[in-house]
């Protein structure tokens, strides 16, 4: 047989079209000429040249999620926290200041309380369901504002318009990180936001297979500095955990609807069960921002259900044994039903005096509702009452 070269590849003609995107995970594309390679460079033409600079998969998945939060131009990263970190430290330097919610995701949290600071920039934690306490912390030197819609686990809701005005009127970055909410619940661009932020890993792919982010901006040239820092520090995310997501988001709209619809009948029924000393879901009456939540999250209260067991933890393990047909995992947004336990897992650095000022004692569970029959996950959580209750 005659040798033949390996480049460049030949794809059989087809006048046929896949009907889903191809998987292309190819790092390098090869040009023809250095002219044509000129022209990527400079904008002229649209081509690939290297998958860490960025490739087809990933681009068909940010186009999804641009349409999903409204915006142009945004970009897949390799996890949640590449999105955070592309924001905080790709448009920040030493000398600046930035303002965070007090009850962030533990990552995000962990940034700007040690890695920001180590690198000269100043960082401010406040709270969020308070415009004013934002307002308090603000200095001249203050570059952005980072906050989540709904906290973990406390589903307590941020004063997002608010906070929108002042950080318009002071002339400072507004940057949400809209995981736990997601754009069908609330779209953060709508409420003035300049930068919105995704664990894409959680309800966006939400089959637990893939670890991705998602930045988007209103302001082009703010994109293309997060874009650049991106790039050269390799948050580059893989074409098949970008294909996978495209996948998972085909449904998402689908899951929303089921994992909430199922979330709300639970937190009712919790609400109603001896050994529940408190149920926390956004749209109950009581919940302390259930107001907010009718304007702010149009009355939709997510998959996410908060409540805490009579006892400690004696009573918590008995219950999570037992309610063993649930996950018991510190993850989010699954089609599967997770169980996790802040005062052993996300929360288990702090105090036990700074847990108790949160709330979150050895009885508080935090639920992510999937897509399982309401009957039968209903049925699971009874099983580990009832063997809490006798513990
Ligand atoms: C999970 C999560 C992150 C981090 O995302 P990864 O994909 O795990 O890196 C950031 N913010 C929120 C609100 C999250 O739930």
């Amino acid at each position: 047989m005659k040798p033949t070269l390996q480049r460049p590849v030949t794809v059989p003609p087809s006048l046929s079209t896949p009907v889903i995107t191809p998987l292309m995970p190819s790092v390098v594309y090869a040009s023809t000429t250095p002219d044509e390679l000129d022209s990527q460079y400079e904008g002229r033409a649209q081509g690939y040249t290297y998958a860490r600079e960025g490739h087809p998969n990933a681009d068909v998945l940010a186009r999804r999620i641009d349409a999903l939060e409204g915006c142009e131009g945004g970009m897949v990263l390799g996890s949640g926290m590449a999105a955070v970190a592309a924001v905080l430290l790709g448009l920040t330097k030493a000398g600046d200041h930035v303002v965070g919610g007090d009850q962030l995701y533990g990552r995000s949290l962990r940034m700007l309380t040690e890695d920001l600071p180590r690198l000269g920039i100043a960082t401010t934690m406040a709270q969020v369901t308070d415009a004013a306490s934002v307002a308090a912390a603000l200095r001249p030197e203050t570059k952005m504002v980072l906050i989540e819609v709904v906290s973990n686990p406390t589903l307590r809701l941020a004063d997002l318009d608010g906070i929108a005005a002042l950080c318009r009127e002071k002339g400072v970055l507004l940057v949400v990180d809209n995981t736990f909410t997601t754009p069908a619940t609330v779209k953060p661009f709508e409420h003035g936001a300049d930068i919105v932020l995704h664990s894409v890993t959680k309800l966006l792919a939400g089959h637990s297979d893939v670890t991705l982010g998602w930045i988007g901006a209103t302001d082009p040239d703010l994109m293309a500095r997060m874009r650049i820092f991106a790039v050269t520090t390799g948050m580059t995310p893989s074409p098949f955990d970008c294909w996978l997501a495209e996948r998972g988001l085909h449904t998402f709209a689908l899951r929303q609807t089921r994992a909430q619809d199922t979330a709300r009948r639970l937190a009712d029924h919790l609400a109603g069960q001896a050994g529940i000393a408190k149920v926390l879901y956004p749209t109950r009456p009581d919940h302390p921002d259930m107001a907010r939540a009718q304007g702010l999250l149009q009355g939709q209260g997510g998959n996410m259900v908060s409540f805490v067991l009579d006892g400690g933890r004696a009573e918590a393990n008995a219950f999570a044994e037992a309610a063993n047909g649930v996950a018991f995992a510190p993850t989010l947004g699954d089609v599967g039903t997770t169980l996790s336990h802040p005062a052993s897992s996300s929360h288990r650095a702090l105090t036990p005096e700074g847990r108790a000022a949160l709330g979150i004692t050895e009885g508080f569970f935090r639920v992510s509702v999937g897509l399982e029959d309401p009957d039968a996950l209903i049925a699971c959580f009874d099983a580990g009452f009832a063997a809490a209750g006798s513990a």
